[in-house]
């Protein structure tokens, strides 16, 4: 059932929201130390019925809308603060003012749509019957920032304050449709673990190889042997990627070097894969320098888990921007995407979803915009009250009736 009066809300204070997007865009802040985003978040929701827990691993917030009508369900909105290491080249009025430091992956597009829904959802407070916690959380860029959060206590989990009953999250996309909706059940994104590995030779003259242990074709023959292991032991319909993404050996022309170092990442959809696919790098790669009479050191860094999204917060977001929007604003997408998340660790813990909101400029073709992690990456503001609004509506909805 059409009915936008919670998205004409959010359109009614679009100047706040953008303005605090704007404001954090001009300071951006890298990791899990976002004290400046912090405290410009607490300065926009201050006077509001709302309880404030931060600390001490993070500058992480949670403030707590516990709802007029009694207790009830406990619903997570989730918004990160973080943003990256590299140079701004948008030429925006509101660009970083901070060298080396931009919000390309659209963190400050987040926290600002979930300020507007806690604005919204404060304003409904009589009618709200249970609570509602809004999580501001930096360190999503690679810093595990919301399982420092969890560990915290911060998000519940103990014996008087439970984990939240659902949890949700939205992630601004520059290249899909103006204010489109999408997402799926399952896996959304996937894993991403790291791999350090290290072929150990025995350096000498470059004439000479065969007075040495040259480490270099050893490391290479490994790279090739990695693609053939992801398309001859892995069931091509639950994808694996290994990306071998810097290799390191030598010093000059006329030098065999003592060792050859590989760092890459490993992206999988599945806990079983995941497992086999650090088994089987580990195996060949000792394999192959075992078998040209030298050793391999193999370190793997576990990363995000995939995120797996729950079946009924699809169907739930389904209905709830069929109310807030016009046309068919909900797409179900057909593909996971391989990139990673750590609103994963929320999602391991407490049923719910992450969903993608289009933010290509209106009338421009959105298949040219570009992407997140792009120091072009932008985004259209009018957007931002589709997202509150989502968000606010996700919780109201969820408090009233649950799954259903
Ligand atoms: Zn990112
Ligand atoms: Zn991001």
């Amino acid at each position: 059932m059409y009915n936008p009066s919670l998205l004409d809300d959010a359109r009614a204070i679009a100047g706040e929201i953008v303005a605090l997007r704007r404001a954090i865009h001009a300071e951006p802040e890298l990791g899990l130390n976002t004290p400046l985003t912090r405290d410009k978040v607490r300065g926009a929701l201050a006077n509001l019925p709302l309880e404030w827990a931060e600390g001490p691993s993070t500058t992480g917030l949670v403030a707590t809308l516990k709802g007029g009508a009694g207790e009830g369900r406990c619903v997570l909105l989730r918004g990160d603060m973080d943003a990256l290491p590299m140079p701004e080249e948008t030429g925006l009025d509101f660009a970083s003012t901070i060298p080396g430091t931009m919000h390309a992956c659209g963190h400050d597009a987040h926290t600002a749509m979930l300020f507007g829904a806690a604005r919204l959802l404060c304003a409904r407070r009589d009618q709200l019957k249970g609570e509602i916690r809004f999580m501001f959380q930096p360190g999503e860029e690679g810093f595990h920032g919301a399982k420092l959060m969890l560990e915290d206590g911060l998000l519940g989990g103990g014996n008087d304050r439970p984990l939240p009953d659902a949890a949700f999250a939205l992630h601004v996309m520059p290249n899909a449709p103006h204010g489109m909706v999408a997402g799926r059940a399952g896996p959304l994104l996937a894993s991403a673990d790291q791999f350090d590995i290290v072929v150990e030779g025995s350096g000498g003259h470059a004439a000479m190889p065969h007075q040495a242990m040259d480490p270099v074709p050893v490391a290479c023959e490994i790279v090739s042997a990695f693609q053939t292991l992801v398309t001859r032991q892995f069931d091509a319909h639950d994808p694996v990627v290994i990306t071998v993404a810097r290799i390191e050996a030598g010093t000059a022309h006329n030098i065999i070097a003592d060792f050859a170092a590989l760092k890459g990442t490993i992206r999988t959809l599945s806990p079983r894969h995941r497992v086999k696919a650090h088994e089987a790098i580990a195996r060949l790669a000792s394999g192959i320098a075992q078998a040209h009479g030298m050793s391999a050191r193999v370190e793997i860094t576990e990363g995000f888990p995939v995120t797996l999204c729950d079946p009924r917060a699809i169907d739930l977001a389904e209905k709830v921007s069929g109310e807030l929007f016009e046309g068919p604003a909900f797409r179900r997408l057909d593909q996971p995407i391989m990139g990673a998340e750590d609103f994963s660790y929320m999602l391991e813990k407490v049923p719910g979803a992450m969903f993608f909101l289009g933010v290509a400029h209106q009338g421009t073709d959105w298949h040219k915009a570009c992407a997140i992690h792009s120091p072009r990456m932008v985004v259209d503001e009018t957007t931002l009250p589709h997202g509150a609004a989502l968000l606010a509506r996700l919780a109201e909805r969820f408090l009233e009736l649950g799954w259903g």
